[in-house]
């Protein structure tokens, strides 16, 4: 038995059974033995069948929300948009299932045709950060080319994932065909990752484990998709609205307490601008509403744990340049931070996963690339400028899988997302994303006579 905390209050929440080797083993088996009939449902049926469970989370928006909220310690406000984005997730892949077309190719002697074969039981493992979204994520695409999965979620955040699994029941969806099992990484995960009848791991978490997924995955050829950390640069040039990417580059850090692979963690900023920005991003960081997640207007909750809070205090050392609020009542409270900083200091190489942003000068575009691509990640940035040939020159130049222009958004329901470099590999969401559960057959059918 393990206790699942409220982040906000260390009050304990909910006691659970811990998986270890042989549920994992059972839960494989279930998924195995799914896998022949869900394949074989009609596309219009299995669209019907995701569509409903799209339909029950709506219905159930406040309740997931409210689990999301004192299982992660995410302000109400935050969760109820990640649970819409749960269920919009399932409606885009109920719409996308008859509209995953294979080919018909010309060749000698009669055509070639490809289909595309779901590839049977899917392990999904996923952090603690996002835990809803990022599942739905991959469980909409997963269930729409007709694979079985298996869904382990962080341990210390599995309320959502246990929820979701009891409405695809609701919805329909056959016993067996999703499995969610609430265990440790080092014992589920890693029996996932090397069992024989598992065909894929779609992973989300630290670039380490992704590593380790990697090398597990070695023994039986799985597929991987891996979506790891990120130190995203935000790029604001003199000549940007800098009023509007002040008020805008809060939220990019702090939002989630920091705790997102996507956050803008370096605030580059042009060296003729630099005083001005930030005396607006001070100003607009004052504003963020820290406190009691279960309030409707608060911006920011607690960090996840108290070993993490251990984790994200040891970047900050010295005076900062600004430092927020938090309450001293119990819970994980870490406050807004901003630090200056070179590109070389610790705080601007490694994700801290926190509410701690670090401002970097440049001198003008050159520099500000050069700065953007010295990490080893590549996940996410923004550009800031009203020069559009610029702001594409700098978005086909920043080595990163996700970039926007004059805003600091990353994730939609339809567009891909996923990382370049040491960020991981594989893209969710979108159409893009049915690439990574299933595989491509090529048939090809003789027209001799
Ligand atoms: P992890 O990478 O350890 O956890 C992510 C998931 O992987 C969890 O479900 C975890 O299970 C599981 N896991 C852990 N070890 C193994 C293993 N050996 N084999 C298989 N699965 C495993 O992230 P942490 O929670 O430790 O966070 C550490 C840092 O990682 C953060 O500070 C942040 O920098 C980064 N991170 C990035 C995320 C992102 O969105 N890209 C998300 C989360 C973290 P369990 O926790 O139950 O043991």
């Amino acid at each position: 038995m393990f206790t699942v905390l409220n982040p906000a209050t260390e009050e304990p929440i909910a006691e659970l059974e811990q998986a270890g080797v042989e549920e994992t083993d059972e839960a494989v088996a279930r998924a195995k033995a799914a896998f022949p009939a869900w394949r074989t449902v009609a596309p219009g049926d299995r669209a019907r069948l995701l569509r409903r469970l799209a339909t029950l989370v709506e219905e159930h928006t406040e309740e997931l929300a409210r689990i999301e909220s004192r299982n992660v310690g995410k302000p109400i406000s935050g969760a109820r948009g990640e649970i819409g984005m749960v269920a919009q997730v399932f409606h885009y892949y109920a719409g996308a299932i008859d509209k995953h077309f294979g080919e018909t190719i010309p060749v000698a002697g009669g055509v070639a045709a490809t289909f595309r074969e779901p590839l049977g039981v899917v392990g999904l493992i996923v952090p603690w950060n996002f835990p809803a979204n990022i599942a739905s994520w991959k469980l909409g695409p997963a269930l729409a080319c007709g694979n079985t999965v298996v869904l382990k979620p962080a341990e210390l955040t599995p309320l959502s994932a246990l929820r979701l699994a009891e409405l695809c029941l609701e919805a329909g969806i056959p016993e067996g065909v999703v499995n969610v099992l609430v265990g440790k990484g080092s014992i589920v995960g890693q029996r996932l990752i090397e069992h024989p009848d598992v065909a894929k791991i779609a992973f989300t978490g630290s670039t380490e484990v992704g590593r380790l997924v990697m090398q597990g995955a070695a023994g039986t050829i799985k597929r991987v998709t891996l979506e790891l950390g990120g130190k995203s640069a935000n790029v604001i040039f003199e000549d940007a609205d800098l009023e509007r990417a002040a008020a805008s580059a809060p939220y990019s850090v702090f939002d989630n307490a920091g705790q997102d692979c996507c956050a803008r963690s370096r605030i580059l900023v042009q060296k003729s601008v630099y005083d001005r920005f930030l005396e607006l991003l001070i100003e607009a960081t004052k504003g963020i509403k820290v406190g009691d997640p279960a309030d409707d207007a608060t911006e920011m909750g607690p960090l996840i744990s108290a070993a993490h809070r251990e984790t994200v205090a040891s970047f900050v050392d010295g005076e900062p340049l600004f430092r927020g609020d938090a309450p001293d009542s119990p819970g994980f409270w870490f406050p807004c931070t901003i630090v200056e900083a070179t590109n070389d200091d610790r705080i601007a190489r490694e994700e801290v996963f926190g509410p701690v942003a670090a401002v970097i000068p440049f001198e003008d575009e050159a520099d500000a690339i050069r700065i953007a691509n010295d990490t080893p990640y590549g996940l996410s940035g923004s550009i800031w400028t009203r020069d559009g040939a610029r702001a594409l020159r700098m978005a086909r130049a920043i080595e990163a899988g996700v970039l926007s222009v004059n805003a600091n958004t990353s994730v939609r329901v339809s567009t891909p997302f996923g990382g370049f470099k040491q960020s991981g590999f594989g893209r969710e969401l979108g159409m893009h994303a049915l690439e990574g559960y299933s595989e491509i057959k090529s048939v090809f059918i003789s027209t001799e006579s």
